[in-house]
């Protein structure tokens, strides 16, 4: 299958083949000719299966057919909504580089930044808008944009925008539009308030579902480490310094750790820097810029300012924490291993939160290989809880005596992981030191690479 054969102009196939694009992804082979037919769209995709090629393309040829390339001033004709800042300059980088050949322009239009440039650009030529919807909403308010002429919407990582709270900006967005417009709707997951959405902006869509595991997920190598919670630091540093480690997307679960983690690896002389939501977008830019470019070894980012980085070939992402949601973890871990470049996923887990690794385990429906590093192993009075079912290969045993913490979360119908033990199967580790344990407990079979399954139509996010 090529580019050419879904329907693209030559423009955007050379435009594709100088990005380096040899064929389509699943989702943009399915996207593409249904884009192109100018009807709605509702695609189960995550990040990283290629999906924003797979409406920008089709989007741009569509724009290009009706263009009037002249004009100096054109009402804006393609909107794409979209929740973070990050991940709108990113959609709005790929609708430039894609459209390089045609006379398509497009603007960026996020929060965080002055607005003033923004009014500015939107007094010239913009013919696909990218932009997150309070700012979206800002310039509304101000009446220095005009979407009455929009002829298509796109709301891309839909299940995000409403994790973060967006919907009713999104309704208050879709009321200004024209009523005849094209409509594409993109999410990971399909809760029922996604459904609820899409059935009320929607009209006859083309369905497409996209599983992760049969495209670039295959390509993570998932690990977990077992340490104490006072020595992940330490064992961090000693992982990047060990395995020469250098471009590292590390995730805290707060602001305030994102921060001490980078200037605690700054110390230990790894060069490091943190982003959040607390920082100015700026500083976030100037943070990821240096990071993509490998001047940086290691970003630290909680999950929000995460959310939708896209680095060709990032090879290593951490979980220093486990996400409190377990759907988090594989967006987190589909930073690496994307289209087509291999990755490696590892978690630094203390016993605290073996709840969180059985859910995610249980989401993933696999058990995510052990590797533990000699001299890190976690103090075994601070193990978790008993198991239930027998096939105890740790010491059981509650957690320590005086340790002044509270009740373990044991793994429940599994094995505790952590800790000595007598250990079941133990495969030789994939790469790296440690000696590795099979995480699947009972089963006998070696648990390896963690394919990530699609996660859409999966129901509520639970949240
Ligand atoms: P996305 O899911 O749109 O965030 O894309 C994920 C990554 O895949 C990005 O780094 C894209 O540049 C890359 N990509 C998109 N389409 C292709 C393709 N057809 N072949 C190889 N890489 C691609």
């Amino acid at each position: 299958m090529t580019f050419a054969a879904l329907g693209l102009s030559e423009e955007l196939v050379r435009a594709v083949t100088e990005r380096g694009y040899t064929e389509p992804t699943p989702v943009q082979a399915q996207a593409i000719p249904a884009v192109l037919s100018g009807g709605d769209l509702l695609a189960g995709a995550q990040t990283g299966t290629g999906k924003t090629a797979g409406f920008t393309l089709p989007i741009l040829q569509r724009l290009t057919a009706s263009a009037k390339p002249t004009a100096a001033k054109a009402p804006i004709r393609a909107l794409v909504l979209i929740p973070t800042r990050e991940l709108a300059a990113q959609v709005e980088e790929s609708v430039r580089a894609y459209g390089k050949y045609l006379k398509i322009t497009s603007m960026t239009m996020i929060g965080g930044v002055n607005i003033n440039p923004q009014i500015q650009r939107l007094k010239t030529r913009v013919d696909i808008l990218v932009a997150t919807p309070g700012r979206l909403l800002d310039h509304v308010q101000q009446r220095t944009v005009d979407l009455s002429h929009v002829e298509i919407l796109v709301l891309d990582e839909a299940d995000r925008m409403l994790d973060m709270g967006f919907i009713r900006d999104i309704r208050k967005v879709l009321a200004l539009l024209p009523k005849q417009r094209q409509n594409l709707l993109f999410s990971a997951t399909f809760s029922d308030e996604i459904k609820a959405l899409a059935d009320g902006l929607l009209n006859k869509p083309a369905l497409i579902e996209v599983a992760r595991s049969g495209t670039t997920a295959e390509l993570i190598t998932q690990k977990m480490y077992p340490v104490d919670r006072e020595r992940k630091r330490e064992l961090l540093t000693h992982l990047i310094k060990e395995h020469n480690w250098h471009q590292v997307l590390v995730f805290t679960r707060t602001k305030h750790g994102a921060n001490r983690l980078a200037e605690q690896l700054g110390k230990d002389g790894i060069p490091a820097l943190a982003i959040h939501g607390n920082k100015s977008q700026a500083a976030r830019t100037r943070a990821l810029a240096e990071f993509k470019s490998g001047k940086l070894q290691v970003l630290v980012a909680t999950d929000i300012a995460a959310r939708g980085i896209d680095i060709s070939e990032l090879p290593h992402v951490v979980n220093f924490e486990l996400p409190n949601v377990a759907e988090d973890y594989v967006h987190r871990i589909g930073r690496t291993g994307r289209a087509g470049s291999e990755g490696e996923a590892s978690s630094l887990v203390c016993v605290d939160e073996h709840k969180l690794l059985r859910d995610i385990e249980r989401l993933i429906k696999r058990e995510v290989p052990v590797v533990q590093i000699p001299g890190f192993e976690p103090d075994p009075r601070i193990k978790a809880e008993p198991i239930l079912n027998g096939m105890n290969r740790g010491q059981g045993g509650g957690r320590g005596q005086g340790q002044g913490r509270g009740q373990g979360q044991g793994r429940g119908q599994s094995a505790p992981r952590a800790g000595g033990g007598q250990g079941r199967a133990q495969p030789a580790p994939r790469t790296g030191g440690g000696q590795a344990r099979s995480g699947a407990a009972g089963q006998g079979k070696p648990a390896d690479r963690g394919a990530v399954p699609a996660l859409h139509r999966s129901g509520g996010r639970g949240r």
